[in-house]
C-alpha cells in the first residue's frame, strides 16, 4: 500500500476546500489558535513514517489524552477499573451531566469528561506522583522527551471549568471520587493541556496498532487490553458522533477539542490529523473529512 501517495493526494484535495466550523472558544486559550493549521502524520507497522503540512507543530491534544490516562490506569490496575465506570457509548455530549444521576455516579465510559475525571481520581489514588508518572509514561511511549503539559492552557480551562467542577462534585456525591475534587480537577486540566505534534502522537499511539507493543517490542498493554482500548475508541471516541465516524471512516479513534484526531487501524497503522475548526459535535471538520477520504482511497478499514 502506498500510503504516502494516498496521503499526498488527499492533502492536496482537502487543504483548499472550505474550512467549515468553529474553534473551541469555550476555553479562551484555544480561541487564539490559527484555524488554518493542518497537519497529518502516519506511523505504520511496516515502518512508513510520513507527515504533511503542520505535522511537526505542537497543539493542545485535549481529550485525546484521555486514552493515555486510561491506558496507564489499565496497565496498573487491570480489570478492576471497570468497577468505577462503564464501557458503553453515552449518546450525549462530552460534558453532559444528564446520565450521571440515573447511573448513580458511574460514568458511561472513560472518554466523556465524567469518565476521564474518574480515571484521574483512580490514578491519583494509585500513583506516587501522578502528573510526573503520566508524563514519563507518555515520554517513554513516544521515545521523545520534548512533551509537556501547558500551564497556560490548563489555567485557561480552569478559569472557566465550571461544568467539570460540577461533574466532579456530582460524582463525589455518589461516592465515586475518593480524593479531594480540587486535586482531581487539577490533574484533569493538566491532562487535557498536553501538547504534542501529529508526528509525536502517531508514534506514541503506535503500540495500539501493534497489539500493545512498541516498535522496540516493549509490551505496554496485553494484546487483549490493547484490543479493548481500540474497541472503546471505536464506540466512544467521538462524543455523540462515534457512530458517524464508524460509518464514514471505520477506524478506532479519539478526537479532542483542540482539533486533533488519532485513529488506529490494528495491525496496520496509527494516523494523527490536526485541523482546529470543529463541527457541531466538537470534532475536527477537516480531520473527519481527511480520514474518510483516507479509508475510501486506501480501501482499508477495520470493517
Ligand atoms: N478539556 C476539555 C473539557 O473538559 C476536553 C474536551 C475534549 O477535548 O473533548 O472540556
Amino acid at each position: 500500500m502506498n500510503y504516502k501517495e494516498i496521503l499526498e493526494n488527499i492533502y492536496q484535495k482537502i487543504a483548499p476546500i472550505e474550512n467549515i466550523g468553529k474553534l473551541a472558544t469555550y476555553i479562551p486559550e484555544l480561541a487564539t489558535i490559527d484555524s488554518e493549521k493542518f497537519g497529518v502524520h502516519i506511523s505504520t507497522v511496516s515502518n512508513t513514517n510520513f507527515g504533511l503540512g503542520n505535522f511537526q507543530e505542537k497543539f493542545s491534544i485535549q481529550s485525546i489524552a484521555k486514552v493515555l490516562s486510561l491506558c496507564l490506569a489499565y496497565k496498573h490496575l487491570g480489570e478492576s477499573i471497570w468497577d468505577r465506570l462503564g464501557v458503553e457509548p453515552s449518546g450525549n455530549s462530552f460534558n453532559s451531566l444528564i446520565q450521571l444521576e440515573t447511573d448513580n455516579g458511574i460514568p458511561r465510559n472513560p472518554f466523556i469528561n465524567a469518565g476521564a475525571i474518574v480515571i484521574a481520581d483512580i490514578l491519583i489514588s494509585s500513583l506516587v506522583n501522578p502528573k510526573e508518572d503520566l508524563l514519563n509514561f507518555i515520554k517513554s511511549l513516544s521515545k521523545n522527551k520534548d512533551i509537556n503539559y501547558s500551564a497556560k492552557i490548563a489555567a485557561s480551562e480552569k478559569s472557566v471549568g465550571y461544568r467539570n467542577v460540577a461533574l466532579c462534585n456530582f460524582i463525589k456525591s455518589y461516592g465515586n471520587i475518593y480524593n479531594d475534587p480540587e486535586v482531581v480537577l487539577d490533574f484533569y486540566f493538566d491532562l487535557c493541556s498536553l501538547e504534542l505534534t501529529c508526528e509525536q502522537l502517531s508514534e506514541l499511539f503506535f503500540f495500539l496498532a501493534n497489539n500493545g507493543k512498541t516498535r522496540q517490542e516493549e509490551q505496554i498493554l496485553t494484546k487483549s487490553q490493547s484490543k479493548r482500548i481500540n474497541a472503546l475508541m471505536q464506540t466512544c471516541g467521538f462524543y455523540d458522533e462515534s457512530g458517524e465516524f464508524a460509518f464514514k471512516v471505520g477506524l478506532a479513534g479519539k478526537s479532542g477539542v483542540g482539533g486533533g484526531i488519532i485513529a488506529i487501524h490494528p495491525n496496520q497503522y496509527a494516523i494523527a490529523v490536526w485541523s482546529p475548526k470543529l463541527n457541531k459535535k466538537g470534532n475536527s471538520y477537516r480531520g473527519m473529512r481527511f480520514l474518510e477520504e483516507f479509508t475510501t482511497l486506501s480501501e482499508e478499514s477495520i470493517f
